[in-house]
């Protein structure tokens, strides 16, 4: 098993490297984007011949933001544009997931450096013993 030691170091070289991605981030937005067909209330379209040829499709952006869910249609010509912009949030999200984890990981490793227990000279502390005060002269 390759053991790869992460150092502080690496992982705050990283953070660095996340951060010039963020910048470098194009246009973004939240959502889902799902495709789906309808039938009208025309009882002679071919919507309703078997089997039925439904209008479509049409394409719907979903999303939750600030607790307001939100859907509308997105044009066809539109999609593209929406698949990057929407390509481009989950993006930020996982460098954003990465950055914290890195961070997590760097305090982690900080504490680890100071626990008492990790010291190879660790010695126990002598007791603070409290020497009455030279009298007042
Ligand atoms: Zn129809």
């Amino acid at each position: 098993m390759v053991c790869l030691m992460t150092t502080p170091t690496q992982l705050e070289r990283r953070i660095d490297t996340i951060k010039r991605e963020i910048i470098a981030l194009g246009p973004l937005r939240p959502g889902t984007l799902t495709q789906q067909y309808n039938v009208c209330g025309n009882p002679n379209c071919r919507c309703k011949a078997d089997p039925p040829q439904k209008h479509g499709p049409y394409y719907q952006l979903s999303y939750t933001w600030q607790r307001k869910s939100r859907t509308h249609f997105v044009r066809e010509e539109e999609l593209p544009q929406v698949r990057t912009e929407v390509g481009t949030y989950l993006r930020l999200r996982s460098l954003l997931d990465e950055w914290i984890n890195a961070s997590l990981e760097i305090a982690r490793l900080d504490r680890e450096k100071r626990r008492p227990s990790a010291r190879k000279s660790a010695k126990p502390r002598p007791k603070r013993v409290k020497l009455p005060r030279s009298p007042a002269k």
